[in-house]
């Protein structure tokens, strides 16, 4: 008798519902929040506003241990089949303790070969670890890249951590913008799809969008994502205003000859799960 266990397909690429509109009525993702800490500051996020209702990238009900995101995952799939990508997005940077992404990620992986994976990050310590995403499956990543000339970086950066030092100021903005060029050209040579993610910030950065574009896409990115920037009290950027859809319909327009444009993410918190937009609250109730 033949106890093996049969191979499972692994969900297609254009299977993932972020970086394809058109997945997204069928296949929905699971977020784990297994990475609560972050090595950089950006000016308009606050994490300690983790809350149940709240529904924004960042904030999560729980932080699970990775032994603890493979049972959450094992049990929601039980209820659902409509799952093809589990994705890691915080609630802080996932390759700020790789240790704890990867073990969760190889778990999934060994788990549950058939789904695709994908992991959320600002790309600081994106280049020393790109061949262990690799083996623990990770098929997609989203770099968050919102300036791409440090003295506007620097404006939106309020630190950057390295080996245990802090830098702020130009010199933040630069060694960061220095670890995304390296890292997203390392994915792309290894074959990975890549999403650039951009928090459109009114006043900093909204006149630099195009730049953004035009760079990233030299470096082989797939996809951008222009995010219009949710004000979040107790941040330097709280007195910011939201930029309107008529702002950013604009700025997707202007963009889109350098790079395929996203028109449905649902700034997901970090532990979001099922179909976009429709079962989120669904999927934090699960935890
Ligand atoms: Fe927050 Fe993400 Fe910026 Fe870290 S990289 S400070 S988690 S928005
Ligand atoms: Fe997808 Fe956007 Fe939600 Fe991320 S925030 S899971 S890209 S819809």
């Amino acid at each position: 008798m033949n106890n093996m266990r049969p191979m499972r397909e692994r969900r297609s690429f254009d299977q993932h519902p972020c970086f394809h509109g058109k997945a997204s009525a069928r296949w929905g993702r699971i977020h784990l929040p297994v990475a609560p800490d972050c090595n950089i500051q950006c000016n308009f996020c606050n994490r300690l506003y983790a809350c149940v209702n709240e529904s924004r990238p960042g904030v999560t009900r729980h932080v699970l241990k990775p032994v603890e995101a493979l049972i959450v995952l094992n049990r929601f799939l039980q209820q659902r089949t409509n799952i093809s990508v589990v994705g890691i997005a915080g609630p802080g940077d996932p390759l700020c303790d790789p240790d704890r992404t990867l073990e969760t990620l190889r778990a999934v992986h060994a788990a549950h070969p058939e789904l695709l994976i994908c992991v959320s990050t600002n790309g600081l310590n994106l280049p020393g670890h790109i061949d262990e995403l690799v083996a623990a499956g990770v098929t997609h990543v989203t770099v968050t890249v919102n300036a791409v000339d440090p003295y506007i970086g620097q404006q939106i950066y309020g630190s950057v951590t390295v080996n245990h030092r802090t830098y702020q100021g130009l010199e933040a903005a630069q060694i960061l913008l220095g670890r995304q060029e390296e890292g997203i050209i390392g994915l792309k040579q290894r074959g990975l799809m890549v999403k650039i993610n951009s928090v459109v910030l009114p006043g900093i950065n909204t006149g630099h969008i195009s730049s953004i574009a035009a760079k990233v896409s030299a470096w082989g990115a797939d996809k951008m994502n222009c995010i219009p920037l949710i004000p979040v009290h107790d941040t330097p950027f709280a007195g910011l205003a939201a930029p309107t859809e008529a702002e950013m319909a604009c700025i997707r327009k202007s963009v889109s000859s350098y790079l395929p444009q996203i028109y449905h993410c649902r700034r997901c918190r970090a532990d979001a799960a099922g179909l976009l937009g429709a079962d989120d609250a669904a999927g934090c109730a699960s935890f």
